[in-house]
């Protein structure tokens, strides 16, 4: 996709040593698979196997990886719409793996989603200004005035007109849809946005209004962002630093520069190679990976990658590399570094 440097919001932010929103630890989630005539657990898909990171305030950690990677699994643990399998999930220093009831209900305000199908994200039954509503109504007391007047102002914050209040979800082009989606999950004013491929089901000619709409409402809400999407361009243009996930490990984690000029995983560099660049100075060898992403639920020994790494020793069936920091806010897990 065509995202023009001249567009709102694309000066790279300067980077300040920032508190610590979100703290991931050794995270993991696995799905049991039933099997035989009992239906019992006769094994695990590994979404998600053992990842950790830190997601600053204010700033936008992109996911990357391949369909199947662990990354829209990772968002939704961390948004405790899936239970994880280990590993602890703390919120502002506050550990929320494992609150339920009216705890998670409270914690929930300040973490919401924004959904990659703005067609399917959306309740028909439902007019825009009941489903911006409705989160609102759910958690405060508040009068049909306030109400009204607060979803008119999220209309209007995320580009939309107030006739937008009584109209209903079918009546909007898909880009219009996500911007209802953006409101409705910020009328909780939350402090951390999940958005899973939050463009990838929209026209190309609409995604990059729709990316620096949520750049402009990061600045404005004080929003901090999980960012995930298999699209490098979108992905290099919306984060600060970029985790990539490979078979449900996180194989390098470093700033939007480091990573773009110098990765230094082959999996990334395979990804970062396979990124059309429009310079010809600048064009790098494609990487042709070869052979498919081995099943999450028999993943090879040792490092998980070694089936199709280009630069495989003996030595990488056998050792599972652990994600260490080779330069100052990179990390890789490679044996290789
Ligand atoms: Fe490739 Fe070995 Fe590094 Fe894994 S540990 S990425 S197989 S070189």
């Amino acid at each position: 996709m065509n995202i023009t440097a001249a567009s709102k919001g694309t000066q790279p932010k300067p980077i300040v040593e920032k508190e610590t929103l979100l703290d991931i630890r050794n995270l993991k989630t696995y799905y049991p698979v039933k099997g035989g005539f009992l239906k019992r657990t006769i094994g695990h898909v590994k979404a998600v196997d053992d990842i950790s990171f830190e997601i600053k305030k204010g700033e936008t950690l992109g996911l990357v990886g391949e369909s199947g990677c662990g990354k829209s699994t990772t968002g939704r643990t961390i948004l405790r719409l899936l239970k994880p399998t280990d590993g602890q999930i703390l919120f502002e220093g506050k550990d929320i793996t494992a609150i339920s009831g009216t705890e998670l209900r409270r914690a929930r305000q300040d973490f919401q989603m924004v959904f990659q199908d703005p067609y399917a994200s959306l309740n028909p039954t439902q007019s825009v200004g009941d489903i911006i509503s409705e989160p609102i109504r759910n958690y405060k007391k508040i009068s049909k005035k306030e109400l009204k007047s607060e979803v008119l102002d999220l209309l209007s914050r995320v580009g939309l007109p107030a006739e937008a209040y009584d109209k209903y979800g079918h009546e909007f082009s898909g880009g219009q849809r996500q911007r209802i989606g953006i409101a409705r999950a910020l009328a909780l004013k939350p402090k951390l946005i999940i958005a899973d491929e939050p463009v990838s089901a929209l026209d190309v000619s609409v995604q990059s209004q729709v990316l620096n709409l949520l750049k402009e409402l990061q600045d404005e809400f004080d929003l901090t962002y999980l960012f995930i999407a298999h699209d490098l361009s979108v992905v290099k243009h919306m984060s600060d630093r970029i985790g990539v996930m490979y078979l449900g490990n996180m194989v390098e984690i470093a700033t939007n520069d480091s990573l773009y000029e110098e990765p230094l995983h082959p999996y990334t560099q395979a990804l970062i190679s396979a990124i059309p660049e429009a310079d010809p100075k600048k064009r790098k060898k494609r990487i042709i990976l070869e052979g498919d992403v081995p099943s999450p639920q028999n993943p090879p020994s040792g490092c998980p990658f070694h089936t199709r790494c280009p630069m495989a020793k003996e030595e990488c069936s056998q050792i599972k590399p652990a994600l260490k920091e080779v330069k100052p806010g990179h990390h890789v897990a490679c044996i290789l570094y």
